[in-house]
């Protein structure tokens, strides 16, 4: 599975060459999070070309990929029935001067799969849903206070940004702290609230970047929607990573919790830029009220590819199956890290994997093991939760293991002091 284009020296590769071109015209050549330069050595920055769970990169590399483009890609890259449904509405149109029925249609079905949502409205990215969650949240209530999770991502925008340069105390003010699955601490947040609350805001599971995941407890999720009921305010559940990958109902609904709001994106268009917010009857006035829009809100061929995707992810369950194939992935890695007597931690849910090193906090491990199995063909993260896409068969997630075996040579090569 080794790919022949590694040994291209590092500054003949076609990645090497677009890197240098885009630091000329690009800020940093790439900006956020899809700066390369922050993953592991040998990651490529530029791809091109994606089918199913494989990516190719600009060298031709192909990898398995664990990272389903940071979660957009659900059932596999480019799917065939979704493609097939965004080429028919484009063919009819896209940006048009309002939204075509297909936005309605969209409406019902987000409705109809989720039992906390009366309506539904839709946007761009998972930071123009947390964001209107917010201002929804603060319309109906009229108060400014929000609770929020220490540590947790809701997006890059000055209010929930995590670098602090370009953005004001201001920007954040009215927000106050939380430790996810503390019940005591949201509990003492709350009550410094007071009447002030509008809304606690809360990511489906912790998934903090660089620490093990954690799923909410049921006393947590219970306590969070108490705070809420008490105060007359919102629980806003952030489902932008989630969403869809652990149940189809919303990933509170087996703790017997529902939001008011809820903010998604990354999944629900397997790959096609959507956002949505959908909420109960007690905040439809609110929506009703607050302005939001975008010139791009409306594109009809995202909504298509939207409705394709929820009706596949419910008709095939995809929560289950990956599930099912995320057990199996972490069986074949623990077995492989046992074997090379490597103590390893895998947290979370399956179906979004991260696997951790014990005694690795500068993630050196993480990171030697990432560059290894990518050379062999699998694409991991060393800090972020993974993601599984329904294309993963059998066969990609046993290949992954194989890879995962040359990661753990490379780790145990460290521990010996031959490391990088
Ligand atoms: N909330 C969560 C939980 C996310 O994971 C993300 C994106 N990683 C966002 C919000 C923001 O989404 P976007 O990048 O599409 O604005």
């Amino acid at each position: 599975m080794a790919n022949q284009a590694s040994v291209l020296s590092e500054s003949q590769t076609a990645d090497a060459m677009l890197r240098a071109r885009a630091r000329r015209v690009v800020p940093g050549g790439m900006w956020g999070h899809l700066n390369a330069a922050r993953l592991p050595e040998g990651y490529p920055q530029f791809f091109a070309s994606a089918d199913g769970c494989r990516v190719r990169d600009v060298d031709g590399r192909e990898y398995i990929d664990f990272m389903c483009s940071w979660g957009p890609v659900l059932l596999g890259h480019r799917h065939a029935e979704v493609e097939a449904a965004a080429r028919a509405q484009a063919d009819r149109g896209d940006c048009m001067n309002g939204p075509g029925e297909v936005m309605v249609e969209l409406a019902e079905d987000f409705v109809a799969m989720l039992p906390h949502a009366d309506w539904a409205m839709f946007q761009k990215n998972g930071a123009d849903a947390t964001t209107s969650c917010v201002t929804v949240a603060r319309a109906g209530t009229g108060r400014r206070k929000v609770l929020v999770a220490r540590g947790s991502y809701h997006g890059a925008l000055p209010w929930c940004s995590p670098s602090v340069a370009g953005i004001t105390a201001e920007d954040r003010a009215h927000l106050l702290h939380f430790e996810y699955n503390d019940v005591a601490i949201l509990r003492a947040a709350a009550a410094e609230a007071g009447s002030d609350l509008a809304a606690t805001l809360v990511t489906a599971f912790r998934h903090d970047m660089g620490r093990d995941l954690e799923l909410p407890t049921k006393e947590f999720a219970a306590a969070a929607r108490q705070a809420c009921d008490d105060a007359g305010a919102a629980l806003i559940i952030d489902e932008v990573r989630a969403g869809l990958r652990l149940d189809i109902a919303g990933s509170w609904e087996a703790l017997g919790v529902r939001p008011d709001l809820c903010a998604w994106s990354k999944a629900i268009a397997n790959g096609h830029a959507l956002a949505a917010v959908t909420g109960n009857d007690r905040f439809r006035e609110a929506a009703t009220k607050v302005f939001v829009t975008g010139s791009f809100w409306c594109g009809a061929v995202a909504m298509a590819a939207a409705r394709a995707t929820l009706r596949i992810a419910r008709e095939t369950a995809v929560p289950t199956k990956l599930h099912t194939m995320g057990l199996r992935l972490r069986e074949g890695v623990a077995t492989l890290a046992r074997q090379h007597g490597i103590a390893i931690r895998q947290s979370g849910p399956p179906q979004m994997p991260l696997i951790l090193f014990d005694a690795d906090p500068e993630f050196r491990k993480g990171r030697a093991f990432c560059s290894a199995a990518l050379r062999h063909g699998a694409f991991f993260h060393p800090q972020h939760n993974m993601f599984l896409s329904a294309a993963h068969g059998p066969a990609d997630i046993d290949a992954a293991p194989e890879a995962a075996s040359y990661g753990f040579a490379a780790v145990a090569a460290l521990k010996a002091g031959d490391g990088p």
